[in-house]
């Protein structure tokens, strides 16, 4: 078959991986940049144009589009399926899950636990917003956030205050969270394929530190899920009609809270905490569905 994976940098471990197990399968792939194709729109006929060839009888692809480019990328995956060129990203569910709120919105309707959130249009009364999540401690995050720069645990009242009127002097847009205390600094990780999970890590923040993220110094460790939390991550993965996903989620009295859900998740760390060769999965995954 032939896979053309959309990663700005072949380098990347997560990039490699992919093109490891594709060749391995005895695939022809070749990483391309999407902000090097150029898209082409006629009657009937849409085409793509990489550094100014034409991408012919491609029969796959796989979007690894970082947020930063995700306009752009989202267009050339969404060119990719006016040619009936399998995805294992839909267009659509990449802008869905690159939206925290329009996420949590989806996931509520969906039925899934969730940690109570506000969100509010620059609200004056910062009051009731704290109010609505029950208090302080509680969580504040710049909805453009990842990889936990932006996300803030305020302790007391005056500090979610003060933090809250700042955001809201810069105009950024936060979302306000119950903080689930419970969870001790560590959330669940699982990679779903295809509607099955296929990798699972649990996440501790370092000591002191109330955020998870491995980029902030967490350690990954492999989890055996309970069948509450392996039905919320391939229910959330469903509602958000992703094919791959990473879905992260906390462990709370109520039963597992989804955080977010990834639609380019990194490989790096969940491989190397599980052994399992997920890329390999997502290549099957492909060989199933074209
Ligand atoms: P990002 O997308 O920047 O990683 P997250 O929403 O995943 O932002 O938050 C980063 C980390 O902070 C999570 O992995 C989790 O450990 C912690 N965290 C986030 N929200 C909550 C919450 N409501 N209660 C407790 N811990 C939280």
């Amino acid at each position: 078959m032939n896979i053309k994976i959309l990663s700005r940098n072949a380098s990347l471990f997560s990039t490699d991986a992919l093109v490891q197990a594709a060749v391995k399968r005895k695939h022809n792939v070749q990483v391309i940049d999407p902000l090097n194709c150029d898209i082409v729109i006629e009657k009937k006929k849409p085409e793509i144009y990489y550094r100014g060839k034409k991408l012919d009888h491609v029969d796959a692809v796989i979007p690894r589009i970082g947020s930063s480019i995700t306009f752009y990328g989202t267009a050339v995956v969404r060119q990719f399926e006016m040619m009936n060129v399998f995805t294992t990203i839909q267009s659509q569910a990449l802008v869905d899950s690159r939206d925290k709120l329009r996420s949590l919105q989806i996931l509520s309707k969906a039925g899934l636990g969730l940690p109570k959130t506000v969100f509010t249009n620059y609200s004056k009364d910062v009051s009731e917003v704290i109010s609505h999540v029950g208090g302080a401690p509680l969580i504040i995050k710049l909805l453009e956030g990842t990889q936990g720069l932006g996300v803030v645990l305020a302790e007391t009242k005056t500090a979610a205050e003060s933090v809250l009127e700042a955001f809201n002097g810069l105009q950024a847009r936060v979302i306000v969270q119950e903080y689930v205390k419970e969870a001790k600094g560590a959330d669940i990780r699982v990679l779903i394929v295809d509607g099955q999970v296929v990798g699972a890590m649990k996440r501790q923040g370092k000591e002191g530190e109330f955020r998870s993220n491995l980029h902030r110094g967490g350690s990954a460790s492999i989890i055996e899920l309970s069948e509450e939390e392996e039905n919320a991550a391939i229910k959330a993965a469903k509602a958000l009609k992703l094919g791959v996903a990473g879905v992260d989620m906390l462990q709370s009295e109520r039963g597992p809270l989804i955080l977010e859900v990834n639609s380019s998740p990194g490989l790096e760390g969940i491989q190397i905490a599980t052994g399992k060769d997920i890329a390999k999965s997502i290549i099957r995954f492909i060989e199933r569905s074209v």
